[in-house]
């Protein structure tokens, strides 16, 4: 018999109520935060016919707080930090005091393609609009500064009459949809999966029913293992089934920011035709049972820790597809992250060439100029990688030579030193309203530093500098991942500094596995110290490697 020391007089506790986590599938319909009760109120994508009839014409001051700092995002638009505000009191001051009446601008290029005439397109707009900024990001956007709400309507009638858009660019929605850089003439991909990826734009992207998801969801589909797939909230890789031939490995559940995990295989085969069917399942997976009560839960990341991948898929099969998914082989990863950077055979004849600009910087006038020159050349298409790089497709033998002199002419270098190749940069303080430190201009002296110091420096090497704990620029990734952060210096006073992340890694095979870099607790580096501690690194790597290393 079992020992119970209640006394019998006290009446037995009451089981306590589950606190829900505001799933929508288990009846949790009434928003938990501030940012469900926005997104419930009136579905964001209707903020677009606001801007366009009211705030374009009341101007920066007339625009209502619930729309400029919730629903605009659905279209891209996100308010720029104010100048001048260090990273000490971005924590501290409300959203107003940090913002300035101007905006970034995030145009989706999904897949990464672009033709010249939407290459002119973001360029003249930046000119015209934005104060000549442009900066190509990690997912393959082009993302504009300096915007005002009274230019957005000409900005959308310029980008949709060439076929680009903004909607759903940021939001707690489908946003731009990662692809091979080379899908379509890279030699060694199989099935190109543009038309799922296009697909999944014309059915799914701007419908009101998948516009109000738990937060952001992100996706990837390639072929070729060029993408970091594992970051992903979906992600669809190239893989050759023994039994059914060439289709798609089905990972889900990746994301970094401050709680990173990698996606995990569900162990399915997806033919290229069922795409955009299994996609919308899972978007509805996560839009029905994803985390709503807390913001810092609410990614499909958690649900998946939760479920496990047994589970994930079953929901999908039975409540979802209605159907059993085919089970099916893990792809080959290569030995290396994929940047496509130099010149490369396309499976025409003609060739690639991939070209770094320095930590994705690149401006109105380099875009235009870069129009020129492609089509001086022979070609019309423009591709930009998940790693702020750009390639030109489509070059003839003889003109290769020419292009690259011609890259290199207006700030875009197909032979890179490892430096440049190497290192990302996040937006950081300049014009980001979370940001404690400044990062594209200190990727761009760090950078510079190194060529001076050790340009011989021969080996592949990452650097993903972010200015804050959300690892937009995937801080946990790379050979030498930075957050940014406020560190004392030896003079014992608050600077601007790094954590460091050592080691981290994405896509490998051959004995090294994907993996987050190891946070040196103990590390931190002010931003003063960072090219002398990435130069120590650097040596103590080329005086420590193995042969073949
Ligand atoms: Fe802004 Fe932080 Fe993202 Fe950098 S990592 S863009 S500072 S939110």
């Amino acid at each position: 018999m079992a020992l119970d020391s209640t006394p019998a007089t006290k009446p037995a506790a009451r089981p306590r109520k589950a606190r829900g986590e505001g799933q929508w599938a288990l009846g949790h319909r009434e928003p938990l935060n501030p940012n469900e009760r926005i997104k419930k109120d009136d579905n964001p994508l209707n903020v677009r016919a606001r801007i366009e009839n009211i705030y374009a014409h009341t101007g920066f001051a007339g625009i209502d707080p619930q729309d400029l700092r919730g629903r605009f995002r659905w279209w891209g638009l996100y308010t720029q930090r104010k100048a001048g505000i260090d990273g000490g009191r971005t924590a501290v001051l409300e959203p107003h005091e940090l913002e300035d009446e101007y905006f970034m601008l995030r145009v989706r290029i999904d897949g990464g393609t672009l033709d010249l005439a939407q290459l002119r397109t973001i360029a003249e707009i930046s000119a015209e609009f934005g104060r000549d900024s442009a900066d190509i990001t990690d997912r393959q956007n082009i993302q504009l500064h300096w915007i005002r709400i009274e230019d957005m309507p000409e900005i959308w009638r310029r980008l949709e009459a060439v076929g680009l858009q903004t909607t759903e660019a940021c939001g707690d929605c489908p946003r731009v949809v990662l692809g091979s850089p080379v899908a379509g003439v890279s030699p060694a991909e199989v099935v190109d999966p543009t038309w799922a990826i296009d697909e999944i734009l014309r059915r799914y992207i701007g419908d009101p029913r998948y516009s109000n998801l738990p937060r952001k969801f992100k996706t990837s589909i390639s072929w070729l293992a060029d993408t970091p797939h594992e970051v992903n909230d979906i992600a669809l890789l190239g893989v050759v089934h023994p039994v059914h031939g060439p289709g798609f490995d089905l990972w889900v559940g990746g994301g970094l920011s401050t709680n990173p995990r990698l996606a995990e295989r569900l162990g399915v085969w997806v033919p290229l035709e069922e795409i955009p069917d299994v996609w919308e399942g899972i978007v509805g997976i996560f839009r029905d049972y994803g985390y709503r009560r807390l913001r810092n839960r609410a990614r499909l990341k958690f649900l998946l820790a939760d479920w496990g991948v047994e589970k994930f898929r079953e929901v999908l099969e039975k409540e979802y597809l209605g159907r059993a998914l085919l089970d099916g082989p893990a792809p080959e990863l290569p030995a290396k992250p994929i940047d496509h950077i130099g010149v490369h055979k396309q499976r025409d004849g003609r060739n690639y060439v991939g070209a770094a600009p320095v930590v994705g910087r690149s401006s109105g006038t380099q875009l235009g100029r870069l129009a020129d020159l492609v089509a001086a050349h022979g070609s019309d298409r423009v591709r930009l990688t998940p790693y702020q790089k750009l390639l030109v497709l489509d070059i003839a033998d003889d003109q290769v030579e020419p292009l690259v002199q011609g890259l290199r002419g207006i700030g875009l270098e197909a032979r890179p030193s490892a430096w440049r190749r190497g290192t990302m940069a996040c937006t950081g303080i300049e014009y980001c309203k979370l940001a404690i430190v400044e990062t594209k201009a200190r990727g761009e002296e760090l950078v510079a530093r190194m060529e001076e110091r050790l340009r011989e420096f021969d080996a592949d090497i990452s650097i993903h500098i972010n200015g804050c704990p959300n690892a937009c620029a995937r801080t946990q990734v790379a050979d030498i991942g930075l957050k940014g952060m406020l560190v004392m210096n030896q003079h014992g006073e608050q600077v601007e500094g790094f954590q460091v992340h050592l080691g981290g890694a994405l896509g490998m095979a051959q004995g090294q596995t994907a993996g987050f870099g190891r946070k040196l607790r103990g590390l931190k580096a002010t931003a003063e110290e960072l090219p002398g501690y990435v130069e120590r690194v650097a040596r103590h790597y080329l005086a420590g490697r193995t042969d073949g290393e």
